[in-house]
């Protein structure tokens, strides 16, 4: 089985500043029916603003949605989305220390930052927006108070689109790399036969993790450069940097994703 993984917002969404090909959503959609690719959407977003994305750029539905930052998973059947509870009680047993509510009251009071709204929160997701210009402080405050208290990790991201600095504490065991290594299990899938495309902040946790990983051309510089020194360290990691020029494509957004699904015979 063909698994393609992939982050939404400008990966395959071409919600950035960059110039989009206007056709490579149609070939997205194409492509991966016609070679029977198990299509995985790894998001931030929550359902709700998923289906919007589906809605408002034509993507085709994933056959499965880790979203939330991968701490919800969902199949997507005879069009339903069937929820899946053995995540959340995988998640539970993994992570027995992780408390929402308790990492909520420990940072309560730090200046600059403050917590997202409740659509953006869930059980293994506590969220906040962070004034960028002061992380730093923000960040070291977070660390005294939380680290290594909750089973948890502390991920930040700065959405260079809007100027959003945002926060995430998450189970460690519901990540977006952990959520694909749980479809990867479900499907008898080896790692390195599922390939993961991204462009952010959080999308160094699954091109890091094993999977074959591929950089959309407009991936932010801190992860171009996180990504290198990951490989530097570990040279078996395999990531691919989307080019453009390929088929006539530029290699921005959903154009890197195909570029990269060709590049590891997802696509013939
Ligand atoms: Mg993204």
């Amino acid at each position: 089985m063909k698994i393609l993984a992939t982050d939404l917002d400008r990966t395959l969404l071409p919600n950035g500043s960059w110039e989009s090909d206007s056709e490579a959503i149609g070939l997205f959609n194409d492509l991966t029916e016609k070679n029977d690719v198990l299509v995985v959407y790894v998001t931030g977003r929550n359902l709700a603003l998923t289906e919007n994305a589906i809605k408002e750029f034509g993507v085709r539905y994933p056959n499965i949605l880790c979203s939330d930052v991968g701490t919800s998973i969902r199949k997507y059947e005879n069009g339903e989305w069937k929820f899946d509870e053995g995540w959340v009680d995988h998640v539970k047993k993994q992570s027995p220390r992780w408390d929402a509510m308790a990492i909520r009251d420990a940072v309560v009071g730090i200046n600059g930052m403050r917590e997202q709204e409740s659509e953006h929160l869930n059980q293994f997701k506590q969220s906040y927006y962070v004034e960028h210009e002061k992380n730093d402080r923000v960040l070291k405050q977070v660390d005294e108070r939380v680290k290594g208290k909750f089973d948890e990790v502390i991920v930040y991201s700065f959405d260079s689109q809007d100027g959003k600095g945002l926060l995430d504490f998450l189970p460690a065991s519901a990540t977006k790399q952990t959520a694909l290594e749980y479809v990867a299990e479900e499907f008898g899938a080896a790692k390195e036969d599922i390939v993961f495309c991204g462009d952010s902040g959080n999308d160094i946790f699954p091109l890091t993790a094993g999977f074959c990983g591929v950089l959309v051309k407009n991936a932010d510089d801190q992860l171009v450069e996180n990504v290198k020194k990951a490989m530097h360290q570990n040279p078996e990691l395999q990531v691919y940097f989307a080019k453009g020029d390929f088929k006539g494509l530029n290699g921005y957004y959903t154009s890197g994703v195909i570029e990269g699904a060709y590049h590891y015979r997802v696509f013939d």
